[in-house]
């Protein structure tokens, strides 16, 4: 019996979502915890192809699932989330799906305030997706936040959506947008009340009670580590923890209930928006690594910065995240290059660093420290075997568990889930 986290060692997209699929299988019931509908994962079984951004991935194989209270839910996105999985047959109902009752909503006003923020000319741009994840945060800590629970009771909401306008009707004056009456946001929310409570649920309790059964519970992590509120490339980072331990608050279990802990890990760098990415490679390299690696976002169709990989990086979260075992993925991505590059350390004015600054200014100025290897001509795409990769491919591998401090428990060799090299099975550590 074991319950296993799966975290993005990177700054997300590094193909969770075959991962958690291949995993789910042989879990009871997956969990998310973090991040809203950013989340995109993109499943292929038997050629099809699922895209989902915030219902967990165990849904496509019927798996019990669960939306933790440490996710933050736009509720009219749920509702056309659940309708267009309905229309790829596949049915979610609260049999198979619940929502923790204390799972803050993301409103219109959150939405709108991020499109108002991202598009003004004063400050930072983070590079957001736009669909309200960080002000819905941000009220949460803020203690105003609307709560899935609140749905239930109309006139605790009436009081809280007062109490909330207060202060985005200040933002908003301040920004020269138009003032939002309580009766608006009342109605929007009373609009998809009855097609969200049914699902409604005391998630820590049913964890627990299913946990106690001797369950197998997989926590689906979104985004990746360097994205993480604290240890993050901050300030360019989301606006929740996503390093692995965040599995439990975020779904209302004790820290001891994570068994394992897997990072998913792509063969090279990328990274989505503004912010610190030390090796970067803005040339044909990137463009090659774009370009067979489909690196564009599920969710926003975004074209990805690409480079190659980091050792540091991944190094620091293998420490942060407490990765047990990573699964590398992508790998096939690298095949046909003469030689390839990994980053092995950093030098910050002058001096040589094994580890990312914490501030935004050493962050922009380390320049990466790159050992070059041998590159493979023969595909690996495809691989079921080590006896099927080639010895250069085998010597990458093996270099990267060196300079990161973790082992490869996974190889993923293409889309296909099938495709998939195991080491070790994280569920029977
Ligand atoms: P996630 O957010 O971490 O799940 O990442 P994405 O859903 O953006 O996944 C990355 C993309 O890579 C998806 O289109 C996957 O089908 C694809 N993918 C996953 N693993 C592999 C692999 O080993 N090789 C190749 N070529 N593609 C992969």
């Amino acid at each position: 019996m074991a319950n296993v986290v799966v975290v993005g060692s990177q700054w997300g997209d590094e193909g969770k979502g075959k991962i958690v699929d291949w995993l789910s299988e042989r879990a009871d019931v997956v969990v998310r915890y973090q991040g809203g509908h950013n989340a995109g994962h993109t499943l292929v079984i038997d050629g099809v192809s699922y895209k989902l951004s915030l219902l967990p991935s165990g849904l496509v194989r019927g798996k019990f699932s669960v939306i933790g209270n440490g996710v933050v839910v736009d509720p009219h996105h749920f509702v056309s989330e659940v309708e267009k999985i309905a229309g790829q047959g596949i049915s979610v109902t609260p049999e198979v799906l619940r929502i923790a009752e204390n799972a803050p909503l993301i409103l219109s006003l959150h939405r709108e305030l991020d499109a108002l923020r991202e598009d003004s000319n004063s400050g930072l741009k983070i590079g957001t997706t736009r669909r309200g994840i960080g002000p819905a945060y941000e009220d949460k800590v803020g203690r105003r936040a609307i709560r899935v629970c609140d749905l239930g009771e109309p006139e605790t909401l009436r009081d809280k959506i007062e109490r909330l306008l207060t202060h985005h009707n200040a933002l908003r004056r301040g920004m020269g947008a138009v003032e939002i009456s309580a009766e608006a946001i009342h109605s929007e929310l009373m609009a998809v009340a009855d097609k969200i409570l049914p699902f409604m649920d005391r998630v820590w309790d049913l964890l627990d009670e299913r946990r106690k059964r001797g369950e197998r519970i997989l926590f689906e992590g979104a985004q990746g580590a360097l994205l993480d509120n604290d240890h993050g490339t901050y300030p360019f980072v989301t606006s929740s923890n996503t390093v692995a331990g965040q599995a439990a608050p975020g779904s209302g279990l004790g820290p001891a209930a994570i068994d394992y802990v897997l990072g998913i890990t792509k063969a090279y760098t990328t990274r989505v928006g503004e912010g610190p990415f030390p090796s970067e490679q803005d040339n044909e390299i990137g463009q090659f690594l774009g370009e067979k690696g489909h690196e564009f976002g599920v969710v926003t169709g975004r074209k990805r910065r690409c480079g190659w990989f980091d050792a540091v990086i991944v190094r620091q979260t293998v420490r942060t995240s407490g990765i047990h075992g990573i699964a590398l993925t992508k790998l096939d991505v690298l095949d046909g290059m003469d030689e390839i590059q990994v980053c092995v350390g950093y030098e910050l004015d002058g001096q040589r660093i094994d580890y990312l600054p914490a501030s935004m200014g050493a962050q922009s100025r380390v320049k990466p420290i790159y050992e070059t290897l041998d590159g493979w001509k023969e595909t690996t795409a495809g691989a079921r075997s080590w006896a099927e990769l080639p010895a250069q491919a085998i010597k990458y591998v093996r270099r990267i568990e060196e300079l990161i401090g973790a082992s490869v428990a996974m190889l993923s060799t293409s889309p296909e889930r099938e495709d998939t090299i195991l080491v070790q099975d994280p569920f029977q550590d």
